[in-house]
């Protein structure tokens, strides 16, 4: 294999404290990899800047400007963490031969990267880098992260856990990522249905090397909200479930109301009432149920995912 041409994507958004102390230890980096020829001197360091309000596009101009090792991509408004990935990804898949993705606050381990290259040069075209510990991070964002893989799980998303948008992906992995037709993605949830080879690499999660999140709860809410509506159609069977619950527990109080009604014990009226709340309840919730089955399947045509992807093929 020839070294392969690496392009590092890496999405900004406000982070003109961070970015100086980023683009030097790429830049380390990257000269100590080519120098041990494990990456071409072609490989780039793609800044996205995510519609910053900060000086963060003029810091990345000023690099682009002292080494040609740095491509700058500027989107016209902030449109989150995921579409600036998915800019940077576009912008590099007719050019590498390998990409990876990596926060502006190096909270990730950089030398985990060798690790990551490692994988790729045994054949894996999916690395995911996966948080050892996260004794840097605050109680808090640890507990709520936690709270949000295990929920995932259970709705059904297959996630890699601890593993954020730190991740190799090999030229093939990237186009087949890149086909997929959603406009509401959750990157870390669409990459385990690519398939592939694929490995782990364990690293260290350290602290922001400047500035500070960029994640306010309001924003990990919505990407919660995301992950789980862009990635499962449970939500929408539970009200069918529970649907099907209200009109078996309207069977159990039909019941009651006849032996009460005959027993003699009732108020004019009352059984009749009793009986219409919860059949009626439950006939409606299954009714929106089916309709949501019906939406939730063409809420997943209008993803328009490839319905394959290739591999190899021999002939
Ligand atoms: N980011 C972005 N657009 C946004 C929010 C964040 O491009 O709207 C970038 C940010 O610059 C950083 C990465 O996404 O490179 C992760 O953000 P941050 O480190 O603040 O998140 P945390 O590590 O606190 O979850
Ligand atoms: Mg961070």
């Amino acid at each position: 294999m020839t070294t392969p041409k690496l392009f590092i994507v890496i999405p900004c958004y406000n982070e003109q404290e961070a970015l100086p102390i980023t683009a030097q230890r790429l830049v380390e980096l990257t000269d100590d990899m080519i120098e041990k020829a494990l990456i071409s001197p072609e490989s780039r360091i793609v800044l996205v800047d995510d519609g910053s309000r900060d000086d963060t596009w003029r810091v990345i101009s000023d690099l682009h400007a002292q080494d040609p090792r740095f491509e700058g991509v500027k989107l016209a408004h902030n449109a989150g963490h995921m579409n600036a990935l998915w800019a940077g990804m576009t912008m590099s898949a007719d050019r590498c031969d390998c990409v990876i993705t990596i926060d502006a606050d190096l909270q990730d381990d950089v030398n985990a990267m060798y690790a990551f290259l490692e994988e790729y040069r045994n054949g894996a075209d999916v690395v995911y880098g996966v948080r050892g510990s996260r004794k840097k991070d605050t109680f808090f964002k640890r507990a709520t992260a936690q709270g949000f893989y295990k929920m995932m799980n259970a709705m059904g998303a297959e996630l890699v856990y601890n593993h954020a948008d730190y991740r190799l992906l090999s030229r093939r992995a990237l186009e087949a990522l890149l086909s997929f037709g959603e406009v509401n993605m959750f990157l870390r949830g669409m990459v385990p249905m690519l398939g592939f080879r694929t490995a782990k690499v364990y690293y260290e999660r350290g602290a922001r090397v400047a500035g500070e999140s960029k994640y306010p709860l309001r924003k990990m809410l919505a990407f919660a909200m995301e992950g789980i509506t862009s990635l499962s159609n449970k939500p929408i069977r539970f009200v069918l479930v529970l649907g099907v619950l209200c009109a078996l527990m309207g069977v159990t109080m039909g019941v009651y109301v006849l032996v009460s009604l005959f027993k003699g014990h009732t108020v004019r009226g009352w059984a009749s009432t009793m009986m219409s709340i919860w059949l009626l309840g439950g006939l409606q919730l299954i009714a929106l149920g089916v309709i949501g089955e019906y939406i939730g399947k063409i809420y997943m045509e209008t993803k328009r995912r490839p319905k394959f992807i290739l591999e190899e093929h021999l002939r």
